[in-house]
């Protein structure tokens, strides 16, 4: 890019999709400098966000049950005033039916039953109500007082006097005063029934809500919490079987990962007879090397063989550091012939590579080294166990190592007993 050209912007979903994903990796990152603290804090969010929304969804869900309970009890009242209202009409109009005297009790039980009916209704302390009874349009106060004084009025005559003398309060009561109450009752019925179930759906809506945003919640929590967390817990138990099984220093399989190795290669072995060889290796003098030039270069030399050793043998052959400045080799598949040979490539390569190093002045060096080498080879199809070939590689070590280092010597376990050590002929340089 040319210098100072302006950098190009990034799309909105790419820089979202970097910040997840930045997001995530600090979320399974397992270093020690990452205590944990951003996936405990995002668990705990979304624990606080979850348990608000379920208090919430609880209180929404105990309002509208206690409001569907009074609405029903507001709706029964307010219909027990309306039949009221005919029951003291009829027990006026049952009067002038019969022609018999008037027995004002009735009307003045209807009326006492009427205004606790009121009370009641007015108890809810409901806004909706309260404005029903006050206010225009429906008055039902205004309304109902009409109605209770032209009831006590007609019913203030008595048993003994006759009807003609009081029909125009028997006719206020009946048609004008009754009416006007009773429509506007059932008009504040309908109205408050046409509020409350508003006020319900409202409510259902609200619920729903809720239940969505828990449901979202508790999505997030899986992708972004949950998952981060199988995540995590799967790359500790790789980071746990990775130290397990693997070499600090060198990178290297360690003793236990090579043994498990070498013993899956003697079940193959015993199964299939194909034959393969153990190789004990062990660096020459190796103590000089730390005594002269320090611990700390003695762990490059280390260092650089492991490397030598992964570069030089094959992709299938298992090699892995046994301890202190001795490796393992297993070749599997691999006749004795073609084992000596590849660990005798591999001497040179090693005898012919120094490790570089920076000494004490700052100047960069080579150390030459060598190593030496003890080969178990098995071709007899029998069993045998890993402690029999790693006794007889040893042996076969020891002995390169009596002979003058620099050199391998090998073993083979065939069908036929003698296994004797294939040394190198007299005078010729060790193999
Ligand atoms: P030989 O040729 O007979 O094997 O002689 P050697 O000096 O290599 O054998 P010896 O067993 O006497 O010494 C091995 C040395 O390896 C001693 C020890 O300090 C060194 N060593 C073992 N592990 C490590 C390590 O991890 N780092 C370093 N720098 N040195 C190590
Ligand atoms: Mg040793
Ligand atoms: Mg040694």
């Amino acid at each position: 890019m040319a210098e100072g050209a302006p950098t190009p912007k990034k799309k909105p979903v790419t820089v979202m999709q970097d910040r997840l994903k930045g997001y995530q990796s600090r979320l399974i990152d397992i270093s020690p400098d990452n205590p944990h603290l951003s996936l405990t804090r995002a668990y705990v969010c979304a624990f606080a966000i979850i348990a608000a929304l379920t208090i919430a969804g609880h209180l929404v869900v105990s309002y509208t049950t206690s409001k569907q309970k009074e609405d029903a009890e507001i709706t029964f009242g307010m219909t027990t005033m309306r039949s009221l209202i005919d029951i003291g009409v009829s027990n006026a109009s049952s009067y002038k039916a019969s022609g018999k005297p008037f027995d004002g009790r009735m009307l003045a039980d209807t009326l006492k039953r009427l205004k606790d009916q009121r009370a009641l209704l007015k108890s809810y302390n409901d806004s909706d109500v309260n404005a029903m009874f006050a206010d225009k349009p429906y008055l039902l106060d205004t309304r109902m007082d009409e109605f209770v004084r032209s009831a006590e009025d007609f019913a203030s005559y008595r048993s003994t006097d006759k009807f003609e003398e009081f029909g125009d309060e028997f006719s206020n009561l009946t048609r004008t005063v009754s009416k006007t109450f009773s429509i506007n009752l059932d008009q504040a019925i309908e109205q408050y029934h046409e509020n409350v179930t508003a006020q319900i759906a409202w409510s259902h809506r609200l619920q729903y809500f809720t239940a969505l945003i828990v449901l979202s919640v508790l999505m997030l929590e899986a992708i972004y919490i949950f998952r981060p967390l199988v995540l995590r817990l799967s790359a500790y138990s790789k980071e746990l079987i990775r130290l397990a099984l693997e070499d600090e220093l060198t990178g290297l399989k360690n003793r236990r990962a090579v043994m498990q190795m070498a013993n899956a290669e003697i079940s193959r072995f015993s199964r299939t007879g194909k034959p393969f060889a153990v190789v004990l290796c062990d660096l020459d003098k190796f103590k000089s090397v730390n005594d002269t030039y320090g611990h700390k270069v003695g762990d490059l030399v280390l260092k650089h063989y492991a490397k030598l050793m992964t570069n030089s043998l094959r992709g299938y052959d298992v090699i892995g550091r046994f301890g202190g400045e001795e490796f393992v080799i297993m070749l599997p598949q691999t006749e004795p012939e073609k084992a000596l040979a590849i660990i005798n490539r591999f001497r040179e390569t090693v005898a012919n590579t120094p490790c570089p190093y920076v000494d004490k002045q700052d100047k960069q060096q080579l150390l030459k080294f060598t190593s030496s080498f003890g080969i178990a080879a098995v071709t007899a199809h029998k069993p045998v166990s890993l402690d029999t070939l790693l006794i007889r590689a040893d042996e076969c070590l020891y002995e390169a190592k009596e002979k003058g280092r620099n050199c391998a010597i090998m073993v083979v376990l065939a069908d036929v007993p003698a296994a004797a050590p294939i040394t190198p002929p007299p005078g010729e340089v060790p193999v």
